[in-house]
């Protein structure tokens, strides 16, 4: 690759040079808003009035999905359609302006496509960000959506997210919820927010990489990742409900999974199920980042609880390598997952 390594810099910290944007104005004259027509930007500051909607009222939601580059120089986007229409969600959850679907599709191949020639070899790949946030200024509107909103692409180029191997993670099980029953389903900033004292504090008493939020005893998420356990016959994760966000990368683990014998059971499981369950079993946490990374201990109630052997499961590393194939052509695409730029 020509610009600078991103493989070596953390997860999210390189930007590719070009985004495409577009506005959402509403015209209170005449009570009606519109998009503008998008346009393909450099990556700069925007500028926001220091009144904007979005830095009082937390009217802000995104996308995190993944184009990669395969051996033979192609590139293809993971799962377009998917995120698109979960972005569509969340927009109408936090009742700001939604984009059309086929806008937000044409926005982000293009934003890929003028970005090509900072897509990394795999297994690093191009890390597309859609944001959408509000921007109508007006501190009063507490209790108002935003009618003016600005929305945009961007991408980061990144690395291995396992460049040091993959390391078993070291997990709380916390009784306490991430978000809320509705807003724990859509990618808004907000929920970042709240989930980052119990992560700090798990990080510095105990010294655990990520929280599984546990309210009432009932396992659902980490702060970015959907929770699975798997062993030799079965992959069992969460049914879906509005608690937490329905990665795609659990929809697609799910699928493979089937394709490959595994029996699926969507379903809650409760803690000490999940610890019964992880003496002989695997655990893992699922998302567009990682795929699908080992959980090696868990620490509950102040003792903790090796899984498996602490290392990494032979089935985590199957149904990884089996997704992870798709995604780099190196084995066929037999849901229709991937889409050219
Ligand atoms: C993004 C995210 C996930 C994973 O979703 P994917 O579509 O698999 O990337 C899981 N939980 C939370 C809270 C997330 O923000």
């Amino acid at each position: 690759m020509s610009v600078s390594d991103p493989t070596t810099k953390p997860f999210g910290t390189v930007f590719a040079p070009r985004m495409t944007v577009c506005e959402h104005v509403h015209d209170t004259e005449r009570n009606e808003g519109s998009w503008t027509d998008w346009k393909t930007t450099p990556v700069e500051p925007v500028s926001l009035h220091p009144g904007a909607h979005v830095l009082h009222y937390a009217s802000s939601c995104f996308e995190g999905l993944k184009a990669y580059r395969w051996k033979n120089g192609d590139v293809r986007i993971f799962r377009l359609d998917k995120h698109v229409a979960r972005m569509q969600k969340s927009a109408a959850l936090l009742h700001l302006p939604i984009p059309a679907p086929d806008v937000v599709a044409d926005m982000i191949r293009t934003a890929v496509k003028e970005n090509v020639d900072h897509i990394p070899d795999y297994p690093g790949s191009l890390y597309i960000r859609p944001t959408l946030f509000g921007t109508s200024v007006d501190i009063g509107a507490a209790a108002v959506p935003s009618p003016d909103a600005l929305f945009y692409i961007l991408c980061s180029p990144v690395g291995d997210y396992f460049s040091g191997g993959l390391r078993p993670l070291r997990v709380l099980l916390a009784d306490r919820a991430r978000s809320t029953p509705e807003f724990g389903m859509v990618k808004a900033g907000a929920n970042y927010a709240q989930a980052l004292g119990p992560v700090l504090k798990a990080k510095a008493d105990l010294n655990c990489d990520q929280v599984l939020f546990c309210p009432a005893k009932d396992p659902q998420e980490t702060g970015a990742a959907n929770f699975v356990l798997m062993d030799d016959n079965r992959i069992i994760t969460r049914h879906l409900d509005s608690n937490f966000l329905h990665g795609v990368t659990r929809d697609s683990l799910l699928t493979i999974a089937k394709d490959l014998g595994y029996a699926v059971e969507e379903r809650g499981v409760a803690i000490p199920e999940l610890l019964e369950f992880c003496k002989s079993g695997e655990a893992g946490l699922s998302g567009t980042a990682a795929v699908l990374a080992p959980i090696g201990t868990f620490v509950f109630e102040e003792t903790e609880y090796t899984v498996g052997d602490g290392g990494v499961g032979a089935n985590t590393n199957k149904l990884r390598q089996a997704l992870v194939d798709i995604q780099a052509g190196e084995a066929d695409d037999a849901h229709g997952w991937l889409t050219a730029p």
